[in-house]
């Protein structure tokens, strides 16, 4: 089916204009006044951005993380996804230790099946050793440019001469890596220190682990990407001081990528006296104001190159499930869905971004950066996964109007202004007015390469 999009404003990255836009097999055909398709169907975005479809760079769906399985899956995470606007999510296949990246990868494909919006995989390095060194080209040949490491969590995390020897050789694959840091030797004694005052609440999970457990995490990744001569990108940055070594790392001429997530630019620390305290106990943990206002800077002045929302939610009841110990507590939230409305509520209407720098961070910048070539611009000959985004649309969110599988989300209470009224994956319209009539129609998106930005 061919769509005649009229009347919309097109933002792209680069700008925006009124313009007409003609979709055919799948495919942007055609752009400009006056366009004429006797058999497409017609849209019209009177009154309305026609944005090109947003990607989520940090998702945790259908993840066992031991203590707990995640409330959301491909099915329902990916409709949460497209509901509002993003029309692709990298999620994390997660190798296990002892097994290999190909076998994390086959695990998440079959994970994905039946997801609503797009989808490819950064692939989560367990355990770096040769054998997993040997498999980068494969993961190249299958579409996955870019790995992620932890600095942190028992199953997961390696060790500093793993993080340098990876880096090196993902440089050399023209892969990019994401790491997560905080610095976890330190972090668990500060838990057993805070437990020892009597703060087993969630109150004490953001004093276990304050800014300088993450700023020294970045310093001393920034060094080592130094050392091996690697581009690296850092995941959930959440404090100043982290970003302050990152600037610090770019004036000495590396080449580093940030991403930060809605919840460090929106959500403070006080969320955890609140009741539902647990709801907000995630990693890193929620920071200060002077921390998000920080962050809002770093967007408008174009040094965050990403926002993921790190969306890996779990029930009021798994969050409770262990009792009130900070330690735990399953981490994560949801936010797959609110992505597009929060930025452009306290983003674009505040005045703090423009709505093309809203484009570049939720589409254009990370379809360049994580090689999905083809997507997050409108022009034609790309990918047809476009969003008629309503400005007028006004709304607040709660635990329980949302999309998504949780029973709660960290953003319930706050207002949100536009929304995604019809959304277009690979072309055909899966959105409309805001339900979605076309579910799992999502695909496995091969990327190609990184694709230098700074
Ligand atoms: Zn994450």
């Amino acid at each position: 089916m061919d769509f005649l999009i009229q009347n919309g404003v097109v933002v792209n990255a680069e700008g925006s204009a009124r313009t007409d836009v003609l979709v055919q097999n799948g495919r942007i055909a055609a752009m400009g006044e006056g366009l004429a398709c006797v058999n497409a169907v017609r849209i019209n975005a009177e009154g309305c951005f026609l944005l090109p479809g947003f990607i989520d760079t940090h998702t945790h769906f259908d993840l066992d993380t031991g203590s707990a399985r995640t409330a959301d899956d491909f099915v329902t995470g990916g409709r949460a996804a497209v509901l509002g606007g993003t029309t692709a999510v990298l999620d994390f296949a997660t190798q296990e230790r002892g097994g290999t990246l190909v076998q994390a990868f086959d695990t998440w494909q079959e994970k994905a099946r039946g997801c609503s919006c797009n989808y490819g995989f950064h692939m989560a390095i367990a355990e770096w050793n040769d054998k997993t060194a040997a498999e980068l080209p494969e993961m190249t040949r299958r579409g996955v440019t870019s790995y992620k490491l932890y600095m942190v969590y028992d199953a997961l995390r390696v060790d500093d001469g793993a993080i340098y020897a990876a880096l090196k050789a993902a440089k050399n694959e023209g892969a990019l890596i994401g790491v997560h840091c905080e610095n976890w030797d330190v972090l668990n004694r500060r838990i057993q220190e805070v437990k020892a005052r009597g703060l087993t609440g969630p109150a004490g999970h953001p004093l276990s682990r304050p800014a300088p457990v993450e700023a020294e995490a970045v310093a001393r990744l920034m060094r080592i990407a130094e050392l091996a001569g690697s581009p690296v990108y850092v995941v959930h940055l959440s404090t100043a001081e982290g970003l302050a070594e990152a600037r610090r790392a770019r004036a000495r001429g590396q080449e580093v990528y940030l991403e930060t997530c809605p919840q460090y630019l929106l959500l403070t620390d006080a969320c955890y006296a609140a009741e539902d305290g647990v709801k907000f106990v995630m990693s890193p943990p929620l920071r200060k104001d002077s921390d998000c206002e920080a962050l809002w800077e770093a967007l408008a002045a174009g040094e965050i190159d990403c926002i993921g929302t790190d969306h890996c939610s779990f029930t009021m009841a798994q969050k409770l499930q262990y009792g009130n110990d900070f330690q735990r507590i399953p981490n994560g939230g949801a936010g797959v869905q609110h992505r597009g409305q929060l930025l452009y509520t306290y983003g674009v209407c505040k005045g703090r971004i423009t709505p093309e720098q809203m484009v570049q961070l939720l589409s254009a910048g990370p379809a360049r950066l994580f090689g999905l070539t083809d997507r997050g611009t409108i022009a034609p000959g790309m990918a047809a996964d476009l969003v008629v985004w309503d400005p007028a649309y006004e709304g607040r969110i709660s635990d329980t109007n949302t999309a998504h599988n949780a029973d709660n989300s960290p953003f319930a209470g706050l207002s949100v202004r536009g929304c995604a009224r019809d959304v277009l994956l690979n072309g055909e319209r899966i959105v409309e007015n805001g339900v979605l009539v076309l579910p799992g129609r999502g695909k496995y998106v091969a990327r190609k390469g990184y694709g230098k930005c700074r």
